[in-house]
């Protein structure tokens, strides 16, 4: 799931500067569920902008605003609201902004920043396990990802700050390292202990990215 926040409102209201009248977005996926861009978020949002003599036309929180035809189709939808406004305020990550901008020449404003791709730990509790590197070593690395969860990113640790199984970076935190070792040793096997581990190929880490089934 992509993590997101929103912005602050000092922020957004510089954005909002000359605009009068809004239509708000928000994403019934991800940023529903890091209640950042749900329909409670959307609807705080109108609050406070009519609590600033702004006017909202409309809203919507379309089930999966990173998804451009159903963004589209959400959009006819409200096609008079959408007309009335003078910019649309999206609540979505950074895909689900343009899906929307992809979809319009009015005026896009994002309200969140996207942080990360995250594993839930529990409602309101997020972790980055992976990068999306384009190129995945976790069979190798007993399901855990140097790339990510290493703070140097490292391909061939642990590097010589691991202390007591702790990261140098923060000794709070397990060295991914030392973790990958353990789990490694439990499972009976070397992984990628068994060979020497050649410098990454970031090309796999294509930008933009694309991928087109059948
Ligand atoms: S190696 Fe790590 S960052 Fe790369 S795809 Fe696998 S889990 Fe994601
Ligand atoms: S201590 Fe471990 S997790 Fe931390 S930077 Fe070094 S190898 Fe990476």
């Amino acid at each position: 799931m992509i993590i997101s926040q929103q912005k602050n409102r000092e922020e957004l209201l510089l954005n909002l500067e000359g605009k009068k009248r809004l239509f708000l977005i928000g994403c019934g996926a991800c940023a529903t569920a890091c209640k950042s861009g749900g329909e409670e978020e959307v609807f705080q949002l109108q609050e406070w902008l009519v609590s600033i003599e702004r006017e909202v036309t409309g809203s919507v929180v379309i089930d999966e605003a990173c998804h451009i035809m159903r963004a589209a189709r959400d959009l006819r939808h409200h096609r008079d609201a959408v007309a009335e406004a003078d910019a649309l305020v999206v609540l979505a990550c950074g895909a689900g902004v343009q899906s929307i901008s992809s979809n319009t020449d009015k005026r896009v404003i994002a309200g969140l920043d996207s942080l990360f791709l995250g594993n839930i730990r529990r409602l309101g509790q997020y972790e980055e396990k992976c990068s999306l590197c384009g190129e995945c070593i976790l069979n190798e690395t007993a399901g855990i990802c140097p790339v990510t969860t290493c703070a140097k990113g490292l391909l061939n640790g642990p590097c010589g700050g691991m202390e007591e199984g702790r990261c140098e970076a923060d000794r709070e935190v397990d060295c991914a390292w030392h973790s990958i070792y353990e789990r490694l040793k439990k499972q009976g096997r070397q992984g990628v202990f068994a060979r020497p581990v050649p410098p990454k190929n970031w090309g796999k880490l294509r930008k933009p990215g694309r991928l087109k089934l059948g």
